[in-house]
């Protein structure tokens, strides 16, 4: 595990880091951002949802600084969803250092963006169709460019944007840092590669594939918003011994933990920044008992080993299938029966169907609890509890105030209002947790078209079997940023190309045929004449 401190990256930076809620780098990341730090030129392979993002954006952002007024850094990105991610993504991890930066995407007005150039950014994160446009135009100009990022290569080559972005790249200074990201190496990839990178080093990621052990595993499709409720009614419904749950990022644990309590649970929260007493003093409480329900990250609970976990939820779902395999580990031991839910935002399905594959298992869909079901299982555990309390005996103490109460009232009455009074009512606290974003999709929409002009190949459909939504949680609302782009698909219409072959899902691994001779007649994002 790589700590971000390790990078020796400004304290800027590293703060924005943190505000992100990073515990540690991903693989990618450890890998590339030393030799990117270095300035060399590299291609970088993994799979979508590693982390590739920050694995150019904070060599990159480190690179400039803030009184400087020229573009510095081009990425360039297939889509534009995927160039309004990146810019946002770059956006917050550049926020304490104050860099500028500006997505550049077909089916904006190009006015709009020639009056935002005026602006300054020093990082543009554009689709290549629409940046040549501008460069044509003179309204971007490259010349003091020093660093380049080819985002989902593979992506842009497939839409046929391989001769636009020679064209670009033939437009920045040889004296330049290029970094090539994509998912698949084709042999047009490597081309592309040799043609415009110097020595690239090559780093690679490769998702292992891994087993699930057998432990009864369900997943729950709920909304990001929906999902504490969910949590809830889950626990209520199963009402497990110990259970952890599983959330992405330290701040998400801190508030899931305090929630919980709000509600009345006994839950603490277990995460990078306690120090080592207050870890030790969690751990001590959730292994006798007192509290039952551990929320943690997945850095925290890394070598965690506690006996008698009945239940894993993954509250968020882990970015890859070898965290999911590891969270849901940590129940079902020493040939004890265990259960692992996650909870799934609508946007995340096809990332679970990707979980599925790596570990070669299926995950059963279940209905969210009902809150008759969450109030069941309540009773039931109760009444389990009343009855152990029977047959222990010991009860000569309280039997004089019982007999007493029963020469009044009825018994059933007695009973019920006991049961009740143990249940608990739920303390109606409310709960707003700060959303977190899905992780993303592996199939995506591609871009918008700029004009009236359909492809040739149009299928007429608007958006046969892609989320059209897939671009982050902050349209949710409480984070700033890129609220003002638009970024349902609303203008122009959507460009479907091969839709059917793609709808299955993810596609990739794709045979590597097809990228070299699937040409497509026409390319995304073309100029606004
Ligand atoms: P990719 O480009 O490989 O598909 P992204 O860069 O879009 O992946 O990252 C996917 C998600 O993971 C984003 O929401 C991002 O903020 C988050 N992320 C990136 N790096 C980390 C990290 N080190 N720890 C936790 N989350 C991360
Ligand atoms: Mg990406």
């Amino acid at each position: 595990m790589t700590t971000f401190a390790e990078f020796n990256l400004e304290p800027k930076v590293l703060e924005a880091i943190t505000e992100l809620g990073f515990e540690e780098a991903t693989p990618i990341q450890s890998q590339s951002i030393p030799l990117a730090l270095q300035g060399r030129d590299m291609i970088g392979q993994a799979q979508t949802g590693t982390g590739k993002t920050a694995a150019f954006g904070i060599p990159l952002i480190s690179k400039i600084s803030k009184n400087d007024d020229k573009i510095r850094a081009l990425i360039m990105a297939p889509t534009r969803e995927l160039a309004i991610q990146v810019a946002e993504e770059i956006e917050k991890l550049s926020r304490f250092k104050g860099l500028r930066t500006l997505p550049i995407y077909g089916g904006q007005d190009i006015v709009r963006q020639i009056r935002a150039l005026k602006k300054k950014p020093q990082i543009i994160i554009g689709t290549p169709g629409r940046l040549l446009d501008h460069i044509n135009r003179k309204t971007i100009k490259l010349e003091d460019v020093n660093t380049v990022v080819l985002d989902e290569a593979d992506e842009m080559l497939d839409m046929g944007f391989m001769e636009d972005i020679q064209s670009i790249l033939k437009q920045v200074p040889d004296e330049r840092q290029t970094m090539l990201f994509s998912a698949t190496m084709p042999p047009n990839i490597k081309r592309l590669a040799e043609q415009f990178l110097k020595n690239p080093e090559h780093v690679s990621v490769i998702p292992k594939q891994v087993s699930a052990p057998l432990i009864d595993q369900a997943y729950i499709e709920v909304p990001e918003r929906q999902k504490f409720e969910a949590l809830s009614r889950l626990i209520d419904m199963e009402s497990p011994e110990l259970a952890i749950v599983f959330g992405r990022t330290k701040r998400r644990v801190d508030e899931l933990a305090e929630a919980l309590q709000k509600r009345g649970y006994s839950a603490d929260g277990l995460h990078g920044d306690l120090s080592q007493n207050q870890r030790d003093a969690v751990m001590r409480k959730f292994r006798d008992g007192s509290i039952d329900v551990l929320v943690a990250t997945d850095v925290a609970a890394r070598g965690l080993d506690v006996s008698g976990v009945t239940h894993v939820v993954n509250f968020d779902l882990p970015q890859d299938p070898e965290s999911y395999v590891h969270r849901i580990g940590r129940t079902g031991r020493a040939g004890k029966e265990g259960e692992a839910w996650s909870f799934v935002t609508p946007r995340e399905i096809d990332h679970l169907h990707f979980i599925e594959r790596v570990t070669r298992h299926r995950i059963a869909r279940k209905p969210l609890p009902t809150l008759a079901e969450a109030l069941e299982g309540k009773q039931r555990i109760i009444a389990e509890r009343l009855l152990e309390a029977v047959e222990s005996g010991e009860l000569n103490e309280y039997k004089g105030l019982a007999i007493q109460m029963l020469e009044q009232y009825d018994s059933v009455q007695l009973l019920s209002a006991a049961l009740k009074l143990m249940t608990g009512e739920k303390r109606e606290a409310s709960i707003e947790l700060t959303p977190e974003d899905p992780i993303r999709a592996k199939r995506r929409k591609p871009d918008v078209r700029s004009g009236g002009r359909k492809p040739s190949n149009y299928s007429g459909r608007s958006n046969g079997g892609y989320n059209s939504n897939r671009t982050g949680g902050s349209g949710s609302g409480s984070k700033g940023g890129y609220g003002g782009y638009n970024r349902g698909s609303k203008e122009g219409g959507s460009y479907n190309r091969d839709s059917a072959s793609r709808n299955s899902g993810d596609r990739r691994p794709r045979p590597s045929s097809s990228g070299e001779t699937r040409r497509p007649a026409r390319r995304e994002d073309s100029s606004s004449e």
